[in-house]
């Protein structure tokens, strides 16, 4: 069972200086708004997917003044696993820059990657710590556009599958290039002949990639029915289909051959908009209950209960498969929801090794857990470890908890 031990942040957001000791069960991290709590599961999350969950560019991880001093930044993460001590650091090295400076911003970064101080890639090192995020951007999985969960699950798969990344990088090249090359087409600029070779690529590696997504979308599918079903939606049937750009064959090996008819049959509308037609990135998937589509016609509430399942659904298909919990980090994800979905998403969540989870109403979390978990007060970019006994914040809401027992 893998957990964080140790966080040492440097120069990350306005978390300028940090050096935390972790244990594990459950780490409550609260504090009014805008004092640091999402920037330390940025934080950790960094050390599990290797680039940041809400960075348009990455640039802006660095704090403000330590990039104008041409600082660097630090994550400096140590992982207790099974049968090893894992140390995971990255770093962006903040470099002026004149390209930058042209476009207002005066500095570029670089990242880079250390485990165990060995330098690697981004795919080296995902999978390696694996963890779930739950976020209150989450409604964007069930109302927003596609891309998002497209993203949810490469990040799932890529922990859960070490050659999916890869595989997913290698696609998306192989599309740039592929669409490079249907402009110049277009243009009258390259000879049709030369597709073959890159149809031939795109055809490889997309089919695996949308069978990888097949195949794991039946296990979220699975467990994110249940999850929901025990938040509160009993009444409601929910369904999740996976919908492949490219239509799914019996097989892998059949899939390659269903990839090429699609391709074939796009090849007039490629022309035309000298982009790639077809593929994962054109991927998606349906939520709907009762055969409504939540994407267009979810209530807020729906929206942040069916979040919370396809999350649930995540952690427990990671460990399933990779034999051991994901850390669970629970940023401000709470809101908008009944306390009996509050208390069942906490229930859940806190089955796993660790669980980080900010807040920003102290109650909302400690009502639950009580002296079951550790408090820590965020304030301006400093963590301090909050006794919730002596703060008497538990007596209030024992009434409370027992009538929600009472529910079961
Ligand atoms: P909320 O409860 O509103 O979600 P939070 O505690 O999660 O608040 P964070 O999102 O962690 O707050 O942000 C903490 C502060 O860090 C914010 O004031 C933000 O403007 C600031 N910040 C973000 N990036 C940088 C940076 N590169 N340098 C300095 N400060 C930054
Ligand atoms: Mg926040």
């Amino acid at each position: 069972m893998a957990y964080l031990s140790r966080l040492r942040l440097t120069n990350f957001r306005n978390l300028t200086g940090l050096d935390l000791e972790l244990s594990p069960g459950v780490s409550v991290y609260f504090g009014p708004n805008a004092q640091g709590k999402t920037t330390l599961l940025e934080a950790v999350y960094l050390l599990s997917i290797a680039r940041s969950f809400r960075a348009e560019n990455e640039r802006e991880l660095v704090n403000f003044e330590a990039a104008r001093a041409g600082e660097q930044a630090l994550v400096d993460g140590t992982v207790e696993g099974k049968d090893e001590r894992l140390r995971v650091i990255v770093g962006y090295q903040t470099l002026s820059n004149a390209a930058a400076a042209s476009n207002g911003m005066d500095y570029s970064v670089r990242k880079e990657i250390r485990v165990n101080r060995l330098r690697r890639t981004a795919a080296d090192l995902v999978g390696a710590i694996n963890a779930v995020l739950f976020s209150a951007l989450d409604i964007e999985l069930v109302m927003g556009a596609p891309a998002g969960r497209r993203r949810f699950l490469d990040i799932l798969i890529s922990q859960a599958d070490n050659r999916y990344l890869r595989s997913l990088q290698r696609f998306n090249k192989v599309l740039q290039q592929r669409n490079q090359l249907l402009r110049l087409l277009r243009d009258g600029r390259a000879q049709t002949g030369e597709l073959a070779f890159w149809d031939d690529q795109l055809i490889l590696e997309g089919s695996w990639v949308t069978w990888r997504r097949h195949e794991i979308m039946g296990e979220v599918a699975a467990a994110c029915l249940r999850h929901h079903e025990s938040l509160g939606g009993e009444d409601e049937r929910l369904a999740l289909e996976y919908r492949p750009s490219v239509p799914l064959a019996a097989s892998l090996e059949e899939m390659e051959a269903s990839f090429r008819q699609a391709l074939t049959a796009a090849a007039p509308r490629e022309r035309a908009q000298a982009l790639t037609a077809v593929g994962p990135h054109r991927d998606d998937f349906d939520l709907s209950i009762n055969g409504t589509d939540m994407g267009a016609f979810a209530s807020r509430g729906q929206a942040r209960t069916l979040a919370l399942s396809l999350r649930l659904a995540e952690a427990e298909v990671l460990a399933a498969v990779r034999f051991e919990g994901p850390i669970v980090l629970l940023d401000d994800a709470l809101s908008e929801i009944d306390r009996y979905r509050r208390h069942r998403v906490l229930e859940k969540a806190s089955q796993y090794q660790q669980v980080l989870i900010t807040t920003t109403d102290l109650e909302q979390v400690s009502g639950y857990f009580g002296a079951k978990a550790a408090y820590h007060q965020v304030d301006g970019g400093t963590v301090t470890p909050y006794d919730l006994e002596g703060h008497g914040a538990n007596s209030l809401e024992i009434p409370a908890f027992a009538a929600e027992d009472a529910r079961e």
